[in-house]
Order: structure tokens, then sequence, then C-alpha cells
């Protein structure tokens, strides 16, 4: 005798909408599909589902979050492109933004009618962020910015970006950074494509000359920006902790599952071994994100174990790309251009590297782990 797991109210109503909606998803433009979809989602009450109500969330528990994660897995929801915006810069707004920083930019986020990117990384200021050269100096009621960064992320179409500054050069270097919201279209700011080695151009370099901000752009408290950055770098490493689970992440257990049937080898049984291997990391690391999301939730701080489950990200993506080299060989690395399945498979190959540097390097995780975690002794300086 089976008995029947009772569906909740809100998942029973995920379910007929991504059942009646998803398949018509529109495709074909990588950044506006994310933004109509993302609409469609907030308006139908699945965006921001633990958001405040007021921000344009649906003031809901992890528990539907859970939920419409679970259900929303078997579509392929375009939206990925959005987990900076939504993922680091909307958790930082709402964690520490004034009500009128919520109120001009959370509710377009929310919706998908802003992109945001995060501005921290500079040409020599990667892993040593807080090295980072990139000035804001006072000037009556505003701030002017002057500098350069580099690496951000979907810059090219965002309309809002949180930005790490130099304000006070004369002490210690993590003491003089302040956290600034900025509008991605203001006057002295130039957005300049950079393109990556799969070909396609997501990040940019990204240049201020003598940008105004009002004083009200400031995020938290003026020189307190690196405690601020701490603080989104621990969503960014929950969010691509995530996202390594979702089936329209290229770098997945589904979408190698799906090439290997698509070539016929679902029936080798060393084929099969490693993609129980892939199949039991992800769902390892999913348990182990929404441990964390829930710590979180219920006021605890998860401190460096956030740098636990991004180490074991950037590994599991060298495992699948291993495993892509092993089962396909060349197959991954050189196709036909009507060949779908060579471009998937590349896609995962390319991948890897990503996730073992954007957010902190390996290396860097490794440092956090050892030192704040096992408590070894600090590198020398
Ligand atoms: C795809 C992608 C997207 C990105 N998106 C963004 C974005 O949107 N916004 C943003 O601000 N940044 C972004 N970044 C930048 C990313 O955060 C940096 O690339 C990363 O922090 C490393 O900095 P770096 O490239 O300057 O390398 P470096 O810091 O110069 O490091 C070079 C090498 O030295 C190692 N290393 C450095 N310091 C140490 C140490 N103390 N101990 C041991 N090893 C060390 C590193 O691990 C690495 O292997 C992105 C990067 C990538 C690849």
């Amino acid at each position: 005798m089976t008995t029947e797991q009772p569906v909740s109210e809100f998942r029973a109503r995920a379910r007929a909408w991504l059942a009646e909606n998803a398949p018509s998803f529109p495709r074909d433009d990588f950044y506006g599909d994310a933004r109509t979809v993302q609409g469609l989602m907030q308006a139908a009450g699945f965006a921001g589902i633990t958001w405040p109500v007021e921000y344009g969330g649906q003031g809901l528990t992890t528990t539907e979050q859970r939920e419409w994660d679970e259900e929303s897995q078997a579509y392929d929801v375009p939206v990925d492109v959005l987990a900076i915006s939504l993922g680091m810069v909307t958790p930082i707004l709402l964690d520490l933004g004034t009500e009128e920083q919520k109120q001009r930019y959370v509710t377009k986020l929310v919706r998908g009618e802003y992109i945001g990117c995060q501005l921290f990384s500079e040409p020599a200021a990667g892993s040593d962020v807080a090295g980072l050269r990139t000035r804001a100096v006072r000037d009556g009621d505003e701030w002017v910015i002057n500098g350069q960064k580099v690496w951000t992320t979907h810059a090219h179409q965002a309309e809002v970006g949180i930005l790490l500054a130099r304000t006070n050069p004369d002490v210690p270097k993590h003491q003089g950074i302040t956290m600034f919201v900025i509008d991605m279209h203001a006057p002295g700011v130039t957005v300049r494509p950079l393109k990556d080695m799969s070909g396609a151009s997501k990040f940019n370099e990204i240049f201020f000359d003598d940008l105004r901000l009002p004083a009200g752009s400031v995020v938290g408290e003026v020189d307190q920006g690196w405690a601020a950055a701490v603080q989104m770098l621990r969503h960014e490493r929950l969010a691509l902790t995530a996202r390594r689970t979702r089936t329209d992440n290229p770098a997945s257990y589904s979408s190698l599952a799906q090439e290997v049937r698509r070539a016929g080898r679902a029936d080798d049984p060393i084929v099969r071994r490693t993609l129980a291997q892939i199949y039991i990391g992800e769902r390892v690391g999913e348990l182990f994100s929404a441990r964390i999301a829930e710590e979180i939730k219920a006021g605890g701080d998860p401190g460096p174990r956030g740098s636990v489950g991004k180490l074991a990200g950037g590994r599991h993506a060298r495992m699948l790309a291993d495993a892509v080299t092993t089962m396909f060989g060349s197959g991954g690395t050189v196709w036909s251009a009507d060949d779908a399945s060579g471009a998937a498979l590349s896609q995962i190959i390319a991948t890897a590297p990503v996730l073992r540097i954007a957010g902190g390097t390996d290396e860097i995780q490794r440092n956090i782990i050892g030192e704040r975690l096992l408590g070894l002794p600090k590198e020398p300086k």
C-alpha cells in the first residue's frame, strides 16, 4: 500500500503554474527572457518568496522557497542570469540599505525590471579586494568617484551596481572602504564588455570618471564597507552553491545526464557510476546550502562555513568537466556548428574554471577554512 504525501497549497499552486506557463517561457534573448520570466514569476507570487511584501516579495518562509525550488527543478526557468541581482545585490540592500534605497531598487530588482551587478574587483585587487584603489571623495552633499573595476558580470545590461570605493586612504586598508549603490547609466560610468574563452561577453571593465553620487548612496556606514562586502560575499557563496543543482546550469548532473542519454550511453556501468557520484555530490551540496539558508533565516551566522560550500562547488565543477572529457573525449572540445550536444558539453568544460575563481578562488576559500574553521596559523602577510 502506498501513502500519498499531502501537498501544501503553495506547492500545488506552484506546480500548476509551472505546468501551465513554463513550457511557453521565451527563450530567444538571454537577458530579455530573464527579465520577462522574472516579472511573470513575481506577478504570480513566486519571486522574492522569503522577502518582505512591501518590496515586491511574498513574505513567506524557507519552506515555500524549498517547495518552489523543488517544483521548478523539472523546468527550464531562464532566470539564471539574475543570480547576482537576486542572490547578492538585493539581499545586501535588504540587509543594509536605507528605506529610500529599498523603495527605489528592491521591487524593480525582484520584478526583473532592474538587473544588478557587483563592482568589487579591480585590475590589482581581486583576491585582495581590500587593496582596491577606486576613490570616493566627499564634495558637499555628493561623493565623486574615480577609478576602474574589472570582471563585472552583466554590467553591460545592469541598471544598478553595488560599488566598493576607498573613502579614507590614511587608515589600514580594510578600514577606509565604503559601499555605495549606483545607477549604471549615470554620466561618468563607462562600461566596456570583455570576451571570455567560451566566446561570450558576460563580463566587463568599468571606468569611473568624476561620477557624482548623492550622499544617500552609501550602503551601511561610511568606512564600514569591508564588513558590508564580507556580508555580500557570504550571500554570493550561498547563491553559487545553490545554483549548481539547477537544471538550467550547464555544469550540473541534469545537463550531463541529458547528454549521456542523447549519446545512448546510459547503460554503460562506468558512465552510470560516474553519474551517480556527480548526483550524490550535487545532492549533498543542495542539502548543505539548504541547511545554511535555514540557519541564516533563523538569525544565525554560518560565518566561514559558506566557504566550504563554495569550495565544494568548484571541485564538483571540475569533476563534471573531467567526466565530460573521459566520457566524450574530443566531443566536448571540437564540434560542428549544428551539433547541439557538442556545444552543451563544451559549456560544462568552460564553466568549470569560473566556479573555481569567481566569488573568491579555491585557494582563498582554503585559506578561510584553514584559518577560521580549523584554527591553523595565519599565512604570513
Ligand atoms: C567569470 C567571472 C566572473 C566574475 N564576476 C565578478 C563580478 O561580477 N564582480 C566582481 O567584482 N568580480 C568578479 N569576478 C572577479 C573575481 O572575484 C576575481 O577574479 C577573483 O577574486 C580572483 O581575483 P584575480 O582574478 O584578480 O586573481 P588574483 O587575486 O590575482 O589571484 C591569482 C592567483 O593567485 C592566487 N592567490 C591570490 N592570493 C592568494 C593567497 N593569499 N593565498 C593563496 N593563493 C592566492 C589565487 O587563488 C589565483 O590562483 C569574476 C571573475 C570571473 C572569473
